[in-house]
């Protein structure tokens, strides 16, 4: 090998080497911008491979990931490529490509380097890398969202609570009052009447009092042991009939023989209520009610589903926000699922839902077992589709 021939082949090694390194250095600063969407980024991927093989002008760079195609122009002719997996996770959720196209299958076809399917194999990797980063990115930010959205929630309980706790003595003192001037004799009739409407407004305001104290965690539960099958069985004794008039079908699927749990019945059965009630509002014109009941992970696990109306992004954010309704207001009072998230938790449980406007909504509650601590330190998550 004569001197000269030995440094242009060195030369062209190393025109190779710095292509090759070019376009991981050109990777790894796409991937860095926080700018740029997931298909910006890969598609500017594919667009610095051409430059990297030896034969740019023939050269089309590709990615499919997850049923999605990425591509440089794509040129017609035959195709001859190299291949490299992406693999997220141990998963393979697809490929790049690079392709040479050549006019016709006689023309002599060049070859790929040994070294350029190593540098799609790296292509490859980096790709991975940047879906898992993207991914634990999103994780973090979603995680981050529960965790205001539940701080947010405890600051609200407290000023419930506050609230609750000052309202709860007068009105309980007028209600006293008025109920003492009840008893008045020879009185106007007009007297009677307002005194009669006093106390029923009086009543209503206790009442709403007494869901925020729920709410706020204010209520001391009186816990026994329960069977959970035995309150849901109860509780839609009484629901049943209210479905069948809605044209909505009950399923029923509670898992037989579940432990008992140590819980206040009545509270239970008002969460129960709450979120039947809910969903049969949902299905004006019927639908389906599922709801069921079984052992899930050391904990009861109670799901209830309705094929309703559902709900857009803006209300499922809301739906444990007390007074949050979108109902008229002889329909509700903005109190049901609020009562049903304070009751739930004070109970060491959570309450996740899930739901799809136009095709219904899911709710999801866990229950310790007895003797198991609560289960998450998040109390709920709503989960938008
Ligand atoms: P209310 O029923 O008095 O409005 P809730 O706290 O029970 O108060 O519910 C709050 C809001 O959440 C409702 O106004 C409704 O918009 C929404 N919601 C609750 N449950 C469902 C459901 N099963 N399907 C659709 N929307 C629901
Ligand atoms: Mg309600």
């Amino acid at each position: 090998m004569t001197e000269d021939r030995l440094s242009s082949s060195t030369e062209a090694a190393l025109r190779e080497r710095v292509k090759e390194l070019s376009c991981l250095y050109g990777i790894a600063q796409i991937a860095a911008r926080p700018d740029m969407s997931m298909d910006q980024i890969l598609q500017g991927i594919v667009d610095l491979l051409p430059p990297a093989w030896q034969f740019p002008e023939i050269t089309v760079g590709k990615i499919d990931l997850d049923g999605r195609t990425y591509s440089t122009p794509a040129l017609r002719g035959s195709h001859l490529k190299q291949t490299a997996d992406i693999v997220v996770n141990g998963k393979s959720r697809g490929v790049v490509e690079v392709m040479y196209v050549v006019e016709n299958s006689s023309q002599e076809t060049p070859l790929f380097l040994k070294e350029e399917q190593s540098l799609l194999d790296t292509v490859g990797q980096q790709v991975a890398l940047i879906i898992e980063q993207q991914q634990s990115h999103e994780e973090k930010q979603r995680l981050q969202e529960q965790l205001r959205h539940a701080d947010r929630l405890a600051t609200i309980g407290q000023l419930a609570a506050g609230i609750a706790h000052e309202l709860n003595e007068p009105l309980n003192n007028m209600l006293g009052l008025a109920e003492l001037a009840r008893q008045a004799r020879d009185v106007p009739e007009q007297y009677v009447e307002d005194n009669k409407e006093m106390i029923t407004l009086l009543l209503h305001a206790r009442e709403i009092v007494k869901k925020l104290m729920f709410f706020a965690r204010q209520v001391p539960a009186q816990k026994t042991s329960v069977d959970i099958s035995k309150i849901i069985e109860e509780g839609l004794h009484f629901l049943e009939p209210r479905c069948v008039s809605s044209g909505i079908e009950l399923v029923r699927s509670l898992s037989r023989d579940l432990p008992e749990i140590t819980a206040d019945p009545s509270q239970l059965n008002q969460v129960l209520v709450n979120l039947v009630v809910n969903a049969i509002q949902a299905m004006p014109n019927g639908g389906t009610l599922r709801i069921a009941a079984f052992l899930e992970n050391k904990s009861i696990k109670l799901v209830v589903e309705d094929t309703g109306i559902g709900m857009s992004e803006d209300v499922l954010k809301q739906v444990f926000i007390p007074f949050f309704t979108t109902k008229d207001i002889d329909m509700g009072t903005g109190l049901g699922l609020p009562v049903a998230h304070g009751i739930i938790t004070s109970h060491g449980g959570t309450i996740d839902v899930t739901s799809t406007v136009g095709e219904g909504t899911r709710f999801e509650l866990q229950l310790p077992l007895a003797g198991s601590k609560s289960i998450k330190e998040k109390s709920h998550s709503v989960v938008i589709q």
